[in-house]
Formats: structure tokens, C-alpha cells, sequence
């Protein structure tokens, strides 16, 4: 099932996540609807903040040539376990910012490591697209939005942007 997805400002997109200590069945439904949600938007990450679930959960897929083998990755409790001096640019964006890009500075290549949808422990190296995209959403549980690392005027002209779009779609 998609789930509606939260326009930031929103205060659910500024909480810090709980972990996850029990892996029940709604929360592995919770990341197949947050899959479904996030291949629909179209989107290649997604956290649970974001369908208004504070639950360290997040979910990934950065194969964007839909020629290619598609790679979703369900993440729970999602932690960087190391990351490169070496950095990279991305040019961002977020389904909770819809239509706001702006180039952001991260680590180019991070450890990460999680719990897989059966429960078992994880670990990889990420780099390029996976790692800006994993850092991203890891950031999101902890309340963090891409627009946190831009300078304070900026994030305010797209914030008071968002509010505009958020009071257009109430009234529509
Ligand atoms: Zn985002």
C-alpha cells in the first residue's frame, strides 16, 4: 500500500527516530509500503520519518536506469560505522521537498552497517550515488533534512517555499 508522503515544514521530519527492537510483520509491511511508495514517487530513498512513522527505518534503491536489475534495500536501524576523509557533491533533493535541489558536501564513501528485512545484521561500503543517498536517509532519523547543511538564507527562501505549497494543496 503507498503511503502519504510528509511535505516538509512538518514537525515528524525534525524527531529523533526509535530504534527498532523487535522486528515485527507490520514493520516489514511498513517497508514494503515505503518501497511501493518511494518506486512510485519516483524517488532511490526513503525513511519512515517521512510517512510519519519515527522508526529507524529506511529504505533505498539508487539503479535509476530501469534497464538495469533494480536494487531496493530495506534498512533498520541504519548506523555509519565509518566513512572516507575524501568527500563528494551531490546535488540533492528530498520527496519531503519537493522540487528543491541544492548541492550538499558528505563523506564520498561510507560503512554502513544494519538489520535486513529477516532480521539478519549487515554490513557494506558505499560510495558514489549509494553513499550520498544512505547518509541522507540515515540523516532523516535522526531529524536532519539536506537543507540543514545550507546556508540559514537559503533554507528559509525553500522553506517559506514549501509552506506556500503546503497551504495551496490544503485549500485545492
Ligand atoms: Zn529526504
Amino acid at each position: 500500500m503507498k503511503r502519504h508522503i510528509i511535505i516538509h515544514p512538518d514537525p515528524r521530519l525534525k524527531k529523533e527516530c526509535a530504534p527498532v527492537t523487535d522486528l515485527s510483520d507490520s514493520l516489514r509491511q511498513l517497508a514494503d509500503d515505503m518501497l511501493e511508495t518511494m518506486y512510485a514517487a519516483p524517488g532511490i530513498g526513503l525513511a519512515a520519518p517521512q510517512v510519519g512513522e519515527l522508526t529507524r527505518l529506511i529504505v533505498l534503491d539508487c539503479i535509476k536506469d530501469k534497464d538495469d536489475t533494480p536494487r531496493p534495500l530495506i534498512m533498520f536501524n541504519p548506523q555509519v560505522i565509518s566513512s572516507s576523509e575524501e568527500t563528494n557533491v551531490y546535488e540533492e533533493g528530498c520527496l519531503s521537498i519537493p522540487d528543491q535541489y541544492a548541492e550538499v558536501t558528505r563523506p564520498s564513501e561510507v560503512e554502513v552497517a544494519w538489520i535486513d528485512r529477516e532480521g539478519n545484521a549487515q554490513k557494506e561500503a558505499f560510495d558514489g550515488l549509494w553513499a550520498t543517498c544512505v547518509q541522507h536517509e540515515i540523516d532523516h532519523l535522526d531529524g536532519k533534512l539536506f537543507i540543514d547543511y545550507l546556508k540559514p538564507l537559503k533554507r528559509q527562501m525553500i522553506t517559506r517555499k514549501k509552506v506556500k505549497l503546503k497551504r495551496q494543496r490544503a485549500r485545492a
